[in-house]
């Protein structure tokens, strides 16, 4: 185990959340540690597009809005670290760290911006043939389906926006779904519906995900068992590929019993601010608000944290010299 390194505020995740939250901290004079994750910049790098960010009048690619983001906050001194963190003491201050390269960090003030991960189904194949014809991201694995038929499953604007991507390489993208109804939004939608490419197979659940081992060795997705959940039909239809697009969960594992959370397991925090349950440590973003989820207000709330945590680093420090 190396030496700890202690800094006044570490933020864990480096998405539009973190990294705000990141440039307003070290904007600040604070000590900033950007502790990147595995997924260094968040979901915005597995997506293309982005045309709702303000101040990008004709849109941006994802990967290189958090490329700007992460260079704006070091600018003002915020440092990445290029590590996951693996747990975390938070029962007493400063808080402690631990990341895969089992290195110690010690940290006055925390800010939680760890976001979400896509949902998976659960079923029979679907983890057996991940990265074999089975995917949860059509930006990173769409062009390996050039030509091919794949299936998208969920009715959400994930699933739409996955769809539409995938039209550029795929013959044909069928869109299964478990209800008649969608809870996209009507814009994302009628964008699908229009498409000629577009299939839709509803109501509709995968019971499982079907494939071979080919002579070399290397499996394939080559369909899925289908069951209309109306008329309880079961059949199996041929895919060369399923881009699982159901949601996400958010990432509170290594927080489980620290921090108050509800029962999907995103972090609470108080009304009005970013305060956790936890005296000190601050969430935002994604990990804290399934309603939003937008870069944006990831970003906002990123941004209001940093102000929680310099306040709170502030008063706490103030009442250490009165006291001295
Ligand atoms: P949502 O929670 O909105 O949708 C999830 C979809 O997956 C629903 O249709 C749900 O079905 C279905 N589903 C969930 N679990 C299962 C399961 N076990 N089996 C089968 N189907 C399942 O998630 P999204 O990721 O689509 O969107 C999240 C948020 O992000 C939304 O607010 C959305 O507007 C936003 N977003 C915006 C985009 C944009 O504006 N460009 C792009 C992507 C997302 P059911 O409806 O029956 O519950």
């Amino acid at each position: 185990m190396s030496q700890t390194h202690h800094t006044d505020i570490a933020i864990i995740g480096s998405g539009p959340a973190g990294l705000t939250a990141a440039l307003y901290a070290a904007r600040a004079q604070q000590r900033v540690l950007v502790f990147e994750g595995n997924q260094p910049g968040g979901q915005l790098t597995i997506t293309t597009e982005v045309e709702n960010y303000p101040g990008f009048e004709k849109g941006i690619l994802g990967p290189e809005l958090m490329d700007i983001m992460r260079k704006q906050a070091q600018r003002f001194g915020a440092e990445s670290i290029y590590e996951h963190v693996i747990d975390v003491q938070l029962d007493r201050r400063p808080f402690e760290l631990l990341t895969d390269r089992e290195r110690r960090y010690t940290a006055d003030a925390l800010i939680i911006a760890t976001g979400a991960s896509a949902k998976m189904l659960g079923v029979p194949g679907e983890a057996d043939y991940m990265g074999y014809g089975v995917s949860a991201c059509a930006t990173c694995d769409g062009f390996f389906f050039r030509n091919q038929r794949v299936a998208v499953i969920g009715g959400g604007d994930t699933a739409m926006e996955e769809a539409l991507y995938l039209t550029r390489f795929a013959s044909e993208v069928t869109i299964i779904h478990r209800r008649d109804e969608f809870r996209a939004s009507k814009i994302m939608l009628t964008r699908a519906q229009q498409n000629e490419k577009i299939r839709w197979i509803t109501p509709a659940v995968v019971e499982e995900f079907l494939g071979e081992t080919l002579p070399t060795g290397v499996k394939r997705l080559t369909a899925l068992r289908l069951r209309n959940v109306q008329s309880g039909n079961v059949w199996e239809e041929p895919f060369d590929g399923a881009f699982v697009a159901i949601g996400h969960q958010p990432n509170t594992e290594i927080f489980r019993g620290k921090l108050a959370m509800d029962d999907a397991g995103y972090l609470v925090t108080e009304c009005k601010s970013t305060r956790t349950s936890v005296e000190g440590v601050f969430a935002c973003g994604d990990v804290q608000d399934h309603v939003y989820r937008q870069a944006v207000t990831a970003a906002g709330s990123g941004c209001m944290a940093a102000l929680d945590a310099t306040r709170w680093l502030e008063s706490v420090r103030h009442r250490a010299e009165v006291a001295a």
